[in-house]
């Protein structure tokens, strides 16, 4: 039993499956997250497996790096074939001016967040924020106040697993965080969680970044390893905000392109790569950039007062978002879904070819995850030799990388 579950999780991590969410180590008291040597987190035992009863099966049905699930779309829902189901979609931003600013996009998540715990509707909020004791770093946190959850905002392009901390299978908890955890919680609350599952707030997700490339940017910015950095934000404070590290007196930054185009999003894991859900389809709540398109249709990061896109996935999240505006806490006004699709290509195109990375993948000696409901196939016959010039291109890179590590 032990071994099957020590088994499962082995062979997730070394077909590069793993996408660094957390839920394993839920199961099993000895596993730990850690950083790997191309600086993503794994989980890794730390002494004999302690896992708990049915823990191979809860993992194999929760963990993205096994399977991510397409869910049935509520009753009234709006299905678009490439963001998925939504029963409300506005622009949205935090009537809170230091919340805006400080959000990552419009500051909605952490305005619903402040307002979830001012009500009483949650005792906590898990997130993810830097790492007080060591601010390079990304770490889960619980959030209990406005100051908290002020501290959390904004986006880290960085490794954190949202589902190491014990505090997400408390009752009465909402938890924000990737769409591969939020897929992953949802279809394991049933078994893990005593009474209602949270409610679960995401946004939408290109991928995480490998630790080294904080690293790489810090040292671009002539911050060496050595040197002690007292914050490190990655965006926020400004939409979108600039790659932030203080050390000592000084500041160091630098802009999204820069950051996240230049540096950052390069490093992201191949898990990302053959994402089939970076938009949160398994949430109540889903947060985006609401960017604006110049006149080629391509999203522009001029800095402007943030704006989330706010997706209700569930009709629980559509009467948070709506009683939360109701109370004054966020502002909404109406959004198109094409206009949504437009402002993320990234997000548009990776699902429309996914099916084609997936077989590139599978071709090269690779396992990606499965994907079921999610009706990949008939997306990529839209766009045939697109479809097949990415299959072979995937099935390059995958062989290449193999014939890299067997050689090591
Ligand atoms: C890895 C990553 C990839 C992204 N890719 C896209 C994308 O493709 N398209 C797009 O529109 N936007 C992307 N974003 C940005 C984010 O989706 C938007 O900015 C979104 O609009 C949230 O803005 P907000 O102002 O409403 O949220 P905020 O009010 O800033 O709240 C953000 C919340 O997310 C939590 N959080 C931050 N980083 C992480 C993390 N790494 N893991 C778990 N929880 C975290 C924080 O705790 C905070 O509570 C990405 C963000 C991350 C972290
Ligand atoms: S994807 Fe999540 S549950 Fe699966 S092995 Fe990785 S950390 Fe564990």
């Amino acid at each position: 039993m032990t071994d099957d579950f020590e088994r499962a999780v082995a062979q997730v991590v070394d077909s590069q499956a793993c996408s660094g969410c957390g839920l394993c180590t839920r199961l099993d008291s000895s596993l730990t997250m850690q950083l790997d040597s191309n600086g993503y987190l794994r989980p890794r035992f730390d002494g004999d497996s302690q896992a708990i009863p049915n823990a191979t099966a809860i993992f194999r049905r929760g963990c993205p790096g096994v399977v991510v699930r397409g869910l049935a779309p509520p009753k009234d829902a709006t299905v678009h074939p490439l963001l998925g189901a939504h029963v409300g979609l506005w622009n949205a931003w935090a009537t809170d001016a230091a919340l805006r600013h400080a959000g990552s996009s419009g500051g909605a998540l952490t305005a619903i967040h402040t307002w979830l715990l001012d009500t009483g509707r949650a005792a906590r909020v898990t997130g993810a924020a830097a790492d007080p004791a060591a601010p390079r770093r990304t770490v889960p946190v619980t959030i209990t106040s406005r100051a908290q959850a002020l501290r959390a905002a904004g986006s880290r392009y960085a490794p954190v697993a949202a589902l190491d901390s014990a505090d997400v299978l408390l009752s009465a908890s909402a938890v924000c965080g990737k769409p591969c955890e939020i897929s992953a919680l949802r279809q394991t609350a049933g078994d893990l969680i005593d009474g209602e599952a949270p409610l679960m707030l995401s946004f939408f997700c290109a991928g995480t970044p490998s630790q080294s490339g904080t690293d790489a940017l810090l040292a671009d910015l002539g911050v060496d390893l050595s040197d002690t950095v007292h914050e490190l934000r990655y965006r926020g404070n400004g939409w979108p905000g600039r790659f932030t590290a203080r050390i000592d007196d000084d500041v160091v930054s630098a802009d999204y392109d820069e950051s996240w185009g230049r540096r950052l999003g390069p490093t992201t894991q191949w898990r990302c790569k053959v994402c089939v859900d970076g938009v949160g389809e398994s949430a109540d709540i889903v947060s985006a950039d609401s960017w604006e398109s110049d006149e080629r249709g391509y999203p522009v990061f001029t800095e402007g007062e943030g704006r989330s896109a706010l997706l209700a996935r569930t009709p629980r999240g559509r009467q948070a978002i709506l009683d939360a505006h109701a109370a004054g806490v966020i502002a909404l006004e109406p959004l198109e879904v094409s206009q949504l699709a437009q402002a993320q290509p990234l997000q548009t195109n990776r699902r429309r070819f996914l099916s084609a990375r997936l077989l590139g993948s599978r071709l090269a000696g690779r396992r990606p995850p499965a994907y079921p409901g999610f009706r990949l196939l008939r997306l990529s016959l839209g766009a045939p030799r697109t479809a097949l010039r990415t299959l072979r291109g995937t099935f390059a890179r995958v062989r290449r990388e193999r014939g890299e590590r067997e050689a090591h």
